[in-house]
């Protein structure tokens, strides 16, 4: 995992978004993140932390509680740990230009004896998400269904497997705000200040 492709693709005196260090957290709980992304097609982009990067894929759905829902998750360039933080918009012209919202955030736990990254190397992590939105027992698996070769081994499905924290009726179109500012996205490409717990607002 290293961060080459993500710095490739970005020109960061013209990008709001981080260059990224690879300077080592230590954390006790490795963290995870979802950004919603209204780029060229709105998607959900969730990263994982593994090996002092995070770990990408772009949802086009967006998660699901829904252990029906089996979300395609197509992975993307390993991004910084800064990147976690980042919301805001992307300039025209820019890759991935459009409005990033900071949608869930929280830590994550890899479940059974082996690591999140031995895992993904097999192609099958299963992990419990604790965040804001997003709660319970998760699976992420490579998917071999589609095309052959490299486009393949980019697909994955993100699928919530079953517990207490599964929820049938989940609409993730009804949660449409930062779980850092409180903005929607429509807020956020506005520039609006972040909302604050006593609605206090700049005059
Ligand atoms: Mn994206």
């Amino acid at each position: 995992m290293a961060l080459k492709e993500y710095r490739k693709k970005r020109n960061f005196e013209e990008t709001p978004e981080p260059a990224g260090r690879t300077r080592r957290r230590r954390s006790k709980q490795p963290i995870f993140v979802v950004q919603k992304h209204d780029a060229s097609r709105l998607h959900y982009d969730f990263r994982l932390e593994v090996d002092d990067v995070l770990v990408s894929w772009a949802v086009p759905k967006g998660p699901s509680l829904n252990p029906a829902d089996k979300r395609l998750a197509v992975q993307t360039e390993d991004h910084p740990m800064e990147y976690a933080g980042f919301e805001g918009t992307i300039p025209e012209g820019h890759y991935g230009a459009g409005t990033v919202m900071v949608w869930d955030q929280g830590t994550y736990q890899s479940d059974g004896p082996e690591s999140a990254a031995d895992q993904l190397a097999q192609g099958e992590l299963k992990f419990t998400l604790d965040g804001t939105k997003l709660k319970g027992a998760f699976a992420i698996i490579r998917t071999r269904l589609r095309a052959s070769g490299a486009k393949a081994q980019r697909s994955w499905l993100l699928i919530k497997r079953h517990d207490d924290l599964a929820d049938s009726t989940w609409d993730i179109d009804q949660l449409d705000s930062s779980v850092v500012t409180g903005r929607s996205m429509r807020e956020i490409a506005g520039g609006e200040p972040p909302h604050r717990k006593s609605h206090r607002r700049k005059s």
